[in-house]
């Protein structure tokens, strides 16, 4: 199926070149369905890691990237701006929580975390002339990205740190958080992150973590009243705080973003993925006015970074039309509805022999198991079953195109259940 030249010059995520995992051709995708060059359908289960929320080839977004097209594809942020930025700045305050003012528009989620890091920094700088104020604190079990500063702040066990050793900055870590997203709140549970801040906060400019839903980190849920701890620590202690959304973002958790299940809001925040529909690499990063001008106050007087395809015209118009289907397609509804359907049909695998635990929040359905899966031998499955499905670690899990009809969630479950029980 893989033809020699994959195989043989191309890289794929966290592969090995001389015992690559195998590669599926993919002619198409429509909707929920991918389609292979051998004419096998897939249903979707991954949205192309968290970002096709709409599904694929959707004309609404297909016309308004050929509209865009026909104007310009892209031209420089520097000294110039265009419409499409303009309406999707505006658009994004409207969703964003009400204290963002100020929005940095960068090419992946990686680089908007290290955005994000370094908004931290100037800011925390110009603020404080404390030049130790400059390191991070996080929460174990969480994942922000693969370039430099982004791998410093991720789970150090599953992360890269023990590889990159002393190449990574060393930051603080306070455990993953212990009270989980359905369990009674247990206050003692912010202990450690407390007794961290309370000990190096003079050298701690932010707090950087992903809201309520860990992703490839762990794929954990966490009670949303840890934030509110965060929240009140980071203001008694003078620490920025960071909410990596780029996955949790445009509706997955069932909220539109996992800020809301807390209603704390951040200092800075990282979108991305689903944010262009899944059309095309685009992030962006937002921040108050407060943090926007205490930078510009700094010694720099600027926000030090600036990429090549800041502001993508194209992306931007993707963008756009992409927020304003997921306002008409009753986003929830679907959400809820898949939620629900997972609740009733993946809750069984919990008493599958090889399985730790089932969890599930709003579209995202994990399962853990108790061993590794061998993710070739698991796709090979999944194909032969008609579904996409990648795992990594222990777990298995699922967020599929909220278009997804009730039918196909239902057979994608039932294979994947099957695949699952009989590992
Ligand atoms: N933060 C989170 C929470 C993510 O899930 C990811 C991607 N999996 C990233 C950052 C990095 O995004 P990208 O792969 O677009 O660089």
């Amino acid at each position: 199926m893989t033809d020699n030249f994959d195989r043989d010059h191309l890289w794929h995520p966290y592969t090995s070149t001389i015992d690559p995992l195998p590669t599926y051709t993919v002619e198409r995708a429509e909707g929920v369905g991918i389609y292979l060059d051998d004419g096998t359908r897939l249903v979707d289960g991954m949205s192309s890691w968290w970002a096709a929320v709409h599904g694929y080839n959707h004309p609404r977004l297909n016309a308004a990237a050929n509209e865009q097209l026909k104007k310009m594809s892209h031209i420089m942020f520097g000294g110039f701006t265009h419409e499409p930025a303009i309406r999707l700045g505006k658009m994004l305050l409207e969703i964003l929580p009400p204290n963002m003012n100020n929005i940095f528009y960068a090419d992946s989620g990686s680089v908007a975390v290290e955005v994000a890091m370094k908004m931290a920094i100037q800011a925390s700088l110009s603020r404080t002339g404390n030049k130790n104020k400059t390191n991070f604190v996080t929460i174990r079990s969480g994942y922000h990205g693969d370039t430099w500063n982004a791998m410093s702040v991720c789970d150090p066990v599953t992360g890269m740190h023990s590889l990159f050793g002393s190449a990574l900055t060393p930051r603080w870590f306070a455990p993953q958080p212990s009270c989980a997203f359905y369990d009674e709140w247990d206050p003692t549970s912010t202990d450690s992150l407390e007794q961290i801040i309370v000990d190096h906060h003079d050298e701690i400019a932010a707090l950087i973590l992903e809201p309520v839903v860990q992703g490839a980190g762990g794929m954990y849920f966490y009670h949303p009243n840890y934030l509110k701890k965060a929240r009140q620590l980071c203001d008694r202690y003078d620490i920025y705080l960071i909410f990596d959304e780029i996955a949790t973002g445009f509706g997955r958790t069932g909220r539109l973003f996992a800020w809301e299940h807390a209603h704390v809001m951040p200092d800075i925040m990282c979108i991305g993925k689903a944010l262009t529909g899944g059309y095309l690499t685009m992030s962006a990063v937002a921040t108050t006015k407060d943090v926007a001008d205490t930078i510009s106050r700094g010694d720099a007087g600027v926000l030090m970074h600036g990429p090549t395809f800041m502001g993508n015209p194209l992306a931007c118009a993707i963008a756009i039309e992409s927020i304003r289907l997921l306002k008409e397609s009753n986003w929830y509804d679907n959400v809820t509805r898949i939620e629900r359907i997972m609740k009733a049909d993946m809750a069984p695998a919990a008493a599958f022999a090889n399985v730790a635990q089932v969890r599930i929040l709003g579209a995202i359905g994990v399962i853990e198991m108790k061993r590794p899966v061998d993710v070739g031998e698991f796709q090979r499955h999944c194909v032969a079953e008609g579904i996409w499905v990648r795992p990594f670690g222990k777990l298995v899990y699922i967020m599929p195109p909220f278009i997804i009809s009730d039918d196909e969630l239902r057979f994608l479950i039932e294979k994947l259940l099957k695949i699952v029980e009989q590992l």
